[in-house]
């Protein structure tokens, strides 16, 4: 399920849902993902703004680990207030461990329009934004393809990746070491050509999100950090991983 596709196989020409259900119906577009082959539809429930592109032929259906295939990219726009969104600030509350506090604050000084003005705040929220946006699109203060490194937004890490960023990562080979507290992850998933290490100094969570991976070795891996070059050298990053809030596993 995708809010945009592309007109062209190139993907130069970006249309949104919304603007689609201007169009033939029975045309179709390019997924999100410049990896993927399958055909999208627009679709709309009863006719209502929530429209979106989905791959209904089943000749022409998402190739295997297209994260448009997947029900975790889901985002309604609707329910979030855009203009409260910081990035940082957003990724920097999933790096401490107890930070009800500051949540309680944030409720007391918007108290007033309590039904509205929800921000986006999980690692889950922020990626399925990510997904819905294209990678030059901005939402709240920052552009998508500075907040996410995926297949669509490689180009703008051509040195790395550093600072605070979500990473759509996978297993590849040996993913831990017992030794070290360490998780192993790579990404972009196409094109894994960098490489990520998770250090955990807390023994339990570092357990706790091993087994995690073990049990999820074929699916996708999110995880927000704030990345620095590791010694390994070129195409290694490292961050410390302080709460199980910096990872998830999409489905
Ligand atoms: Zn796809």
């Amino acid at each position: 399920m995708a809010n945009y596709a592309y007109r062209d196989k190139e993907r130069k020409h970006i249309i949104l849902a919304s603007e689609a259900l201007e169009e033939d119906r029975y045309k179709f577009f390019y997924c999100p993902n410049p990896l993927c082959n399958s055909k999208l539809f627009i679709c709309a429930v009863d006719g209502s703004r929530k429209a979106h592109f989905r791959a209904t032929k089943s000749a022409y259906k998402h190739i295997a680990n297209c994260p448009y295939a997947n029900s975790s990219v889901v985002f309604d726009d609707n329910k979030f207030n855009q203009s409260n969104f910081l990035f940082e600030n957003a990724i920097q509350n999933l790096l401490v461990k107890n930070n009800s506090k500051s949540a309680m604050s944030v409720s007391k000084s918007s108290s007033c329009d309590k039904h509205t003005n929800y921000t986006l705040r999980t690692i889950k929220q922020i990626y399925s934004m990510c997904k819905q946006f294209p990678p030059n699109y901005s939402y709240g203060n920052e552009k998508i393809g500075r907040m996410i490194l995926d297949d669509r937004t490689a180009y703008c890490y051509p040195k790395g990746v550093f600072g605070f960023k979500i990473i759509e990562s996978c297993v590849k080979g040996r993913f831990y070491d017992n030794d070290k507290n360490e998780i192993y992850l790579v990404a972009p998933i196409a094109n894994p050509n960098y490489h990520f290490i998770l250090s955990i100094p807390d023994i339990n969570l570092y357990r706790k999100i091993r087994n995690m991976v073990f049990e999820n070795k074929d699916k996708f891996i999110i995880a927000a950090g704030d990345w620095k070059a590791s010694n390994l050298g070129y195409g290694y990053f490292e961050t410390t991983i302080y709460t199980d809030k910096q990872i998830s596993i999409l489905n």
